[in-house]
């Protein structure tokens, strides 16, 4: 019957939302514990240089939860969550403070001296201390606050952009470096760009992974990559997967490329193998560079 269909079909949406209440619920009476357990992590995925023979140019951290019984949760799933009941503040500042004691650990080794881009959570901008958490952290570790990049997604630079305008105005005074992430994605307008207090525009990888080229995508990437020019900005490509995406972004001329086609997110331990080659091949370059003169 109609009625028993209709029955059925409740039973299975109630069903699903159930779960994913319940999955939210268990998230959220583990969360304290699991940052107290360390069981977040912070992964970095390299950013490369397209000039200078694709140099290691940064980095981005990105959170990872590795729960005792449920393995590794993708951001995906828990950063919303997050976002809604303000957790994601607390969880921010353990990742920025861990960038920070690696990009002091990194200095303290001798490697090339490379920025760590944070993202930064909607949600972090409107707390009236960021910048003094921001700040203390960079004292504690005793960094230059150029490198810590601020990735800030771009929806939401579309509301409240007035308090938006004075909070990056304020950080970038103090030498914060601001990348707008997830460009092309939100509903920015090319005035509001204009206005927004940045140094790079990252840009989102539904413009990179797009299989064939339309004409008028082309056109928009161009476009993009003249206005970034044009209002001194430095362009990011993130979600790089393939040789060809790659060839096409340095014909365009953007100036850094980050994706799976270089390397995936890893643990610290691993970054720093990249940071100890990048030092031999920065010596080797000076080494043949002493060698052509002599
Ligand atoms: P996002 O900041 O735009 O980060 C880029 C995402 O793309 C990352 O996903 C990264 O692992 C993934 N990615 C990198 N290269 C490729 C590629 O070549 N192909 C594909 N398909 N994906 C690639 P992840 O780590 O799952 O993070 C997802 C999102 O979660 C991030 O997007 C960011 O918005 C948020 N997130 C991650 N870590 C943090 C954090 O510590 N704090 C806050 N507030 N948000 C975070
Ligand atoms: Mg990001
Ligand atoms: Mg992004
Ligand atoms: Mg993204």
């Amino acid at each position: 019957s109609i009625k028993g269909q209709y029955g059925k079909h409740f039973a299975v949406y109630d069903e699903t939302l159930r779960n994913k209440l319940l999955r939210e619920q268990e998230i959220t009476d583990s969360m304290e514990w699991a940052l107290s357990e360390e069981q977040f992590l912070v992964y970095l995925q390299p950013k490369y240089a397209t000039e200078g023979e694709g140099r290691l140019a940064g980095a981005e951290a990105l959170v990872r939860w590795n729960h005792p019984e449920w393995g590794f949760l993708s951001p995906a799933e828990f950063i919303p969550l997050f976002e809604k009941n303000g957790f994601i503040t607390k969880l921010d500042q353990f990742v920025w403070e861990r960038s920070c004691a690696i990009l002091r650990q990194w200095i303290d080794q001798g490697y090339p001296r490379i920025p760590i881009s944070v993202n930064v959570s909607r949600a972090d901008i409107y707390q009236a201390n960021l910048a003094d958490v921001l700040v203390g952290f960079i004292e504690k570790y005793q960094l230059s606050p150029s490198l810590l990049h601020l990735e800030i997604t771009e929806s939401a630079y579309t509301e409240n952009q007035e308090q938006i305008i004075d909070t990056l105005d304020h950080l970038r005074g103090l030498g914060f470096i601001i990348e707008m992430d997830d460009f092309g994605t939100g509903y920015s307008s090319l005035n509001m760009l204009n206005e927004m207090p940045l140094d790079i525009l990252k840009l989102d990888m539904k413009f990179i992974q797009s299989e064939t080229a339309k004409p008028a995508e082309e056109g928009i990437l161009r476009f993009i990559m003249g206005l970034a020019r044009w209002m001194e900005l430095s362009v990011v490509a993130e979600g790089v997967e393939t040789k060809e995406q790659w060839e096409r972004l340095c014909e365009l001329g953007c100036d850094y490329v980050q994706g799976y086609y270089f390397a995936k997110p890893m643990p610290a331990r691993e970054f720093e193998k990249l940071l100890k080659s990048e030092e031999e091949a920065a010596a080797q370059r000076k080494a043949d560079c002493c060698q052509d003169k002599g």
